[in-house]
């Protein structure tokens, strides 16, 4: 196995990244150090939690060993090496890492991003700093406020390139790049690789070392979990899902704001504490929401993609898609959350019949079918079965192993709504019928393949007694 020593590091990174309990490098680090230390261009396929963060950041900090320690002119330190991530919060993970490592060398490092009062920035800079991890729009105000100069920068990092074409970012990139010295280093890291980024890269880099790491698959350690669920019913499922199952961090994906901030109520409403980020949530208010449940404080997060990306929690357990991403890649991005450095995670769709189109797209993009999992009492072809299950229909024998009213709503039309209201409300529990809650999760499995024939017609409830 190699150690980080033969991958050519410096003792004082080294021994930063021994307190850091870093002890053996892994599959990306291992490629992209060694070519970077002599300064190749790379072109990384690898999604987070891959540790694709210090794979760039060790070997950019040991190039600039030779910088550092050179006194306290501002003059002695300018910017060398420029790391670009589409968000904020990349940013400031990112940067967090890059002075993790840099903690027994002399280095300085700084992150700018938008959001936040720019003027807070600027003495730091003036001050001098040779990192910079900065998303491109800030970035920009800086350059126009000459409160920063580009050009003595020798390496410039690409972090999550896909996520900055989808964020309308490829016009301040190129504008940036032209500000850099011609003579640089670059890397170049990207989870996906639609057309734009190849052309990206085309442009940006230097006969690149293609690295691949996991690209367009999900790491091995997230077991993947999908529950086909009539779609009026999912709050009540994660609701169930996390109280059943003991569930803790549990990041939950949600495809607009709106519903962000409401599943996020609901879930308080019904006594499990949550919080919300999205892009309508000001710069402090989604780092208090992020540390609160870093620190266990909050036990679910409710996300948009833009406001999770580049979350890092170690050993983040539990990611949940309560609406599948209209975009496949974004749920390789999503999952990508969890299982982290080897750490095992699962991975939670709740899947309703007009997503199973973007259930397909996923299985096609990850090569894999996922199985579903039917949860009792949340058969999907039933939006008003309430959230309990029967005594009945855990003991088959007893009235054909349904209750009459379950029976009834079974026949109900598909897809009748439930008041929005009582979502959460403890409905009515017949004589005969405890709380699902009061079981262990139970999940049948269908056969592989028939996510959409399940919501064809109602299920009927599980009659198996398991
Ligand atoms: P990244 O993919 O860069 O976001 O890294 C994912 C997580 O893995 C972060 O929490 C890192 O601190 C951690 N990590 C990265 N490399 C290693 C390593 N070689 N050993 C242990 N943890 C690591």
């Amino acid at each position: 196995m190699t150690t980080f020593a033969e991958l050519g590091l410096a003792p004082d990174i080294l021994r930063a990244l021994d307190e850091m309990g870093y002890s053996t490098p892994t599959p990306i680090q291992e490629q992209v150090i060694p070519l970077a230390l002599q300064g190749g261009d790379i072109l990384g396929a690898a999604q987070t939690g891959t540790g694709k963060t210090a794979a760039f950041a060790l070997p950019l900090i040991q190039r600039l060993l030779p910088f550092a320690n050179h006194g306290t002119s501002p003059a002695k330190h300018p910017i060398r090496a420029l790391i670009l991530t589409p968000t904020r919060e990349l940013a400031i993970q990112v940067e967090e890492s890059v002075r993790a490592y840099t903690r027994h060398v002399p280095l300085r490092s700084l992150v700018v991003y938008g959001g936040v009062n720019i003027n807070t920035q600027i003495p730091v800079l003036k001050a001098g700093v040779e990192i910079l991890v900065a998303t491109p729009g800030r970035l920009l105000d800086h350059v126009q406020n000459k409160t920063l100069m580009l050009n003595q920068v020798n390496t410039l990092v690409l972090d999550e390139a896909d996520r900055m074409l989808d964020m309308g970012f490829m016009p301040d990139l190129r504008r940036i790049v032209a500000l850099l010295p011609a003579q640089r280093v670059n890397m170049m890291f990207s989870a996906t690789f639609p057309e734009e980024i190849r052309k990206l890269a085309d442009s940006i880099l230097n006969s690149p070392t293609f690295i691949e790491v996991a690209r367009n698959a999900t790491a091995v350690t997230v077991t993947q979990v999908i529950h086909p669920v009539h779609h009026e019913r999912k709050r009540q499922l994660l609701a169930h899902l996390i109280k059943s199952r003991d569930l803790r961090q549990v990041l939950v994906f949600t495809g607009t704001k709106l519903g962000c901030n409401r599943l996020a109520n609901e879930l308080n409403k019904s006594a499990i504490h949550a919080d919300a980020i999205h892009g309508d949530k000001t710069q402090q208010e989604r780092i208090k929401a992020l540390d609160a449940f870093k620190a266990g404080t909050i036990r679910v997060l409710v996300a948009t993609d833009v406001a999770a990306r580049g979350i890092d929690i170690e050993a983040l357990p539990f990611v949940v898609n309560y609406d599948l991403p209209h975009n496949a890649e974004d749920y390789v991005h999503r999952i990508g959350r969890t299982g982290r450095a080897g750490a095992r995670g699962e991975a939670i769709s709740l899947v309703s019949e007009s997503e199973t189109r973007y259930l397909k797209d996923i299985e096609k993009l990850i090569g894999s079918t996922l199985s579903p999992q039917i949860v009792p009492g949340f058969e999907p072809g039933a939006a008003d079965v309430p959230v309990y299950q029967s005594r009945a229909s855990r003991h088959p024998g007893h009235n054909g192993g349904q209750p009459a009213e379950r029976q009834e709503r079974s026949a109900a039309p598909r897809g009748k709504p439930v008041p929005r209201d009582s979502l959460f409300d403890a409905p009515y529990v017949p004589r005969d019928v405890v709380p699902v809650e009061d079981t262990p999760a139970p999940t049948r499995r269908p056969p592989r393949k028939q996510v959409a024939a399940l919501f064809r017609s109602p299920v009927k409830p599980d009659s198996s007694g398991q």
